[in-house]
């Protein structure tokens, strides 16, 4: 069992200079409760897809960032890319004209980008389709599904949320995923008064079990996107390149008048991207949008050396194959033991749960079991492949959650699992 003892210093020091320590997603208290005992606090090094914390333990990591690592920890072409481009100069008085070449790649690799405009997060994205579809309507309210999270800008905050005014989200209205009776509805309790729809390409939040999504679903919603005058956007930023490089609405069968990327688009490297069709660029033009690093180059040469390379490998084919390959192993260790392991969602984007118990403790206990023996897996949030895992790693992964499935299972005789 792996030693948290400098990851503890380490933490105990971030306490005193960083609010909360280590804040957001990338902190152990957000979203996956595992005991802080269990949990690689800080981070020393990585490679392909694994990561070493500061006691010198060695994590097989499935969470990849939260998406970011995409090809593998310090992929050496991307990796090349960045530094050469870093001696050439990064945050300059002019853009990079790297920024223009990727600009072109987007167009060629997106099936609905006419064009692609730079900024740095998930949430720089979203917040600019957001003002986008508003400015291209004229319209007030934004429609959301259920179990929405497209980042915590103001806007896509909760109204009880702290320092949230509840005029910043008076006009996000939510309705179940696909249900155009709902939709219709709040259309017209609003008079019209909608700018457009913001949703993930499928249902892929917390706590619960994710839910894929048909064509047939996507494509009533994009009739009536354009039946209503509502612009249609997609937040790709967690999805995007995993399912597929021209995008996931591409996937799905439609076209999204914007999609948001950023995760998957340069292996680590800081950058996100809105991409529209034709009839949404002048609009896109006329929405006051900057950041002091959004042209930064060492990205754009990133990304220029990162989406050929996912081309190359074609890895959202080998997401699917690898995913669905390490999930039916995982499920095979867990019923070894007497365990239900649900499985939902893409198999590039896996979510996991214990079926057999509601409460989800059983479920986080044996991801504790397996972080604390080196499978890096989180309780309650989906997970990513990258193009480093091979198939000894699978064989790795699913070894140690059987061992994992076998401790927890022996911590609960009164279950009678077997
Ligand atoms: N939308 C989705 C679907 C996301 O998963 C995220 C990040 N987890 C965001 C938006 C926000 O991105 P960022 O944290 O980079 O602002």
């Amino acid at each position: 069992e792996y030693k948290h003892e400098k990851s503890q210093e380490w933490f105990n020091r971030a306490l005193n200079a960083i609010p909360s320590g280590v804040y957001g997603h990338l902190g152990p208290s957000e979203g996956l409760f595992l005991p802080i005992t269990k949990w690689p606090l800080m981070s020393d090094h990585a490679k392909g897809t694994y990561f070493w914390d500061v006691d010198g333990n060695k994590y097989l990591d499935f969470m990849c960032a939260y998406g970011p690592n995409v090809l593998g920890y310090c992929d050496e072409d991307v990796d090349a890319a960045a530094m050469a481009q870093l001696k050439q100069g990064n945050c300059t008085t002019s853009p990079s004209y790297k920024m223009v070449e990727c600009a072109e790649l987007l167009k060629d690799t997106v099936a609905t980008a006419d064009w692609a405009f730079f900024m740095k997060n998930g949430s720089d994205a979203t917040t600019f389709s957001v003002m986008c579809a508003r400015a291209h309507t004229g319209k007030k309210k934004m429609m959301f599904f259920k179990g929405y999270y497209h980042g915590d800008f103001q806007w896509a905050q909760k109204a009880d949320y702290p320092g949230i005014l509840p005029e910043e989200v008076e006009n996000n209205v939510v309705v179940p995923w696909f249900d155009m009776d709902a939709m219709q509805k709040a259309y017209d309790e609003a008079n019209g008064d909608f700018a457009g729809l913001i949703a993930q390409p499928y249902d892929h939040g917390n706590f619960f079990d994710n839910t894929t999504a048909t064509k047939e679903q996507w494509a009533k919603v994009r009739k009536f996107c354009d039946d209503h005058g509502m612009v249609l956007i997609i937040d790709d930023v967690r999805t995007g390149f995993r399912l597929d490089l021209a995008g996931s609405d591409h996937y799905y069968g439609f076209k999204a008048d914007l999609i948001c990327f950023c995760k998957a688009l340069a292996n680590g490297y800081n950058m996100s991207a809105v991409c529209g069709q034709e009839h949404m660029k002048n609009t896109a033009s006329s929405v006051v949008y900057t950041g002091s690093y959004w042209m930064s180059a060492e990205p754009f040469a990133a990304c220029l050396a990162c989406i050929p390379k996912m081309k190359r490998l074609d890895t959202p084919k080998m997401f699917r194959e690898k995913g669905t390959l390490l999930c039916d192993g995982l499920v095979a260790a867990g019923k070894e033991h007497g365990f239900n392991l649900k499985v939902s969602g893409e198999p590039a984007l896996f979510y996991l749960r214990i079926a057999n118990d509601d409460s989800l403790m059983l479920h986080q206990e044996w991801i504790a079991e397996c972080v604390s023996r080196g499978l890096f897996l989180a309780s309650h949030h989906n997970h990513f492949m990258n193009a480093a895992v091979t198939d000894e790693d699978i064989k790795l992964a699913v070894d140690i959650a059987e061992d994992a499935f076998g401790v927890v299972a022996a911590r609960h005789p009164e279950l009678g699992l077997k």
